[in-house]
Formats: C-alpha cells, structure tokens, sequence
C-alpha cells in the first residue's frame, strides 16, 4: 500500500527513543520529513544520517521552549503532527497534591493543545491534516497506581475528541492510539519501579504482567508506530474521533 507520505512534513513530540523515537523512523522510512522533538537529541541526529530526519532540541515542560519550537515549526509546514510526551511519575489518586497534578497537566497536555492550535492553520489551508496522539490503555482500563496518567490523559482524550468534530470538515483527521505494555525503556523503569516496591525481581515483574496480555508478550516499538504511520497517511482519511488500542488484548472491555 502506498501511504502517500513523500513530501509531507511530520512533527514528532518526544521522539529521543521508545514510541515516539519508533514513529520517527518509521515516518521517515515511508518518504515523510520528520522532525524530532526532545529534550536530548543525540539519537536522532544518529538516526539523521541515514533517515530524512531532523531532531529540534525542547522541554516541552518548559512553556518559554514550547513558544520557540511553535515558532519554529509554525514555518515548516507541518501537515503530520504526532502529539507524545514523557510519562508522569507513579503514584495514587489519594492524597495527590494540586501541584503535582499541575505540573503533570503543564508538561504532557498543554504542550498537546498549545503545537497544536499553532499548527492548524496550516492544515486547514492544506485541507488535509494528521493528528495521532499517544494515549494509554489506562484511559479504558485505569491502570493501578498511575492516577496522574490515568487521569491526565482521559482529558487529552476529551480534547483529542473535540477537536476531530471540529476540524473534519478541513480534511483533517484527528485520532489517539493507546499503547498497553510495549517495551519501552519507560516500561522497564514503571517494572523496575514495582520490582523495587513489592520486593520481587524485574523479570518475575514482567512474568506476571504478561500472564494479564493474552497475546502472552509485550508489544514492540514498531508495531505501535506501524499503526500510528498508517493513521498518518492518506489511506486513513475516513478514521477520525476514534482511539485505537494496540496493547495486545490487555484491555479487558469491549
Ligand atoms: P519513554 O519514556 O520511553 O519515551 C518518552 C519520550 O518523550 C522520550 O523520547 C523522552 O525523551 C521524551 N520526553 C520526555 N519528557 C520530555 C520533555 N519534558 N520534553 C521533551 N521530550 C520529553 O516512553 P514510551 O514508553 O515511549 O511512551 C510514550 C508515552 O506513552 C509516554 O507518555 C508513556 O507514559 C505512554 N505510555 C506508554 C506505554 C507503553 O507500553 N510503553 C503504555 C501506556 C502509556
């Protein structure tokens, strides 16, 4: 299938590795210009000798940096953004400080919202736009001692939503696609984290959390990207408003 991705220029949010890292290269390999957003560049200029990709150094927990990479990427013209960021720390519902929860709304939907607004214009002229964005199982299925992301990203989901009613009309598609238990480095710190907590090894950790899968495994990084490559392209303009879930049947409801 020829997803039609030559010519078109993507902008991925936390791309230094993981999911996003794996959506880079992928969009990259299908003829997309890709820039790659994190906080340290280093694998991405690696993968830049080979990949038409670029990488654009920014917190995106820093609000003055967001205003400079908006400023920057309001002049590439964008058609392809790829909303990601980095997990929130561990922890309950319970007893959660407001300061916590703002700074976890600052740094993983804010930046969302803001690069997106900015680059809407551009699509809108285009008639023809892309907006994936990394969500988690956990939004279906609240994941145990994840509240920030449990919660956090159930109101990036209301937004992503919105947002795909309004802009349908403009030939722009807007979808989330959730990720249950692909191996990421960021898996292996939330294992290692309970690893640590209940006084097991990683490996009985992990044991465990694949008899819960019933494809029996963690997912791979391009298998993610391979689906959120496909929304991306021509070929999924008639999928919008919708979330998807590659989490190999992790989550329990229909
Ligand atoms: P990861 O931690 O391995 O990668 C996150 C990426 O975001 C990295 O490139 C990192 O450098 C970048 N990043 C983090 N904070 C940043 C900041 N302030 N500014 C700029 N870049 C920043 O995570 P992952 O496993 O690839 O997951 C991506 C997202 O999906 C995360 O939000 C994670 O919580 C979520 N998620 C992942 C899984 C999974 O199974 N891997 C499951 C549910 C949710």
């Amino acid at each position: 299938m020829d997803l039609k991705l030559n010519g078109k220029v993507a902008l991925v949010l936390g791309a230094s590795r993981g999911l996003g890292g794996a959506i880079a290269k992928m969009l990259a390999e299908e003829g997309a210009s890709v820039i790659g957003v994190a906080r340290n560049t280093s694998s991405i200029d690696e993968w830049s000798k080979t990949l038409s990709i670029k990488s654009y150094k920014c917190d995106l927990s820093n609000s003055t940096a967001v205003e400079d990479l908006i400023k920057f990427a309001s002049k590439e013209k964008v058609s392809i953004l790829v909303n990601n960021c980095g997990g929130p720390p561990a922890g309950p519902a319970a007893g959660q400080k407001n300061e916590v929860w703002e700074n976890a709304f600052k740094s993983m939907a804010l930046p969302m919202f803001s690069i997106t607004n900015a680059l809407l214009p551009n699509m809108v002229s285009q008639k023809w736009g892309r907006i994936v964005t990394i969500g988690s199982s956990g939004i279906e299925q609240p994941i145990p001692n994840l509240a920030l992301s449990n919660g956090i990203r159930g109101a990036i989901a209301g937004w992503s939503k919105s947002l795909a009613n309004e802009v349908a009309c403009d030939g722009i598609t807007v979808n989330m696609v959730l990720p249950g238990r692909v191996a990421t480095d960021r898996l292996r710190e939330l294992d290692q984290g309970k690893a640590n907590r209940v006084g097991q090894s990683l490996e009985e950790v992990e044991k465990e959390a694949k008899l819960s899968i019933p494809a029996g495994r963690y997912g791979k990084p391009e298998e993610f990207a391979s689906v959120v490559t496909f929304l991306s392209s021509d070929a999924a303009s008639y999928i919008t408003g919708s979330m998807i879930r590659v989490d190999g049947g992790l989550t329990k409801g229909l």
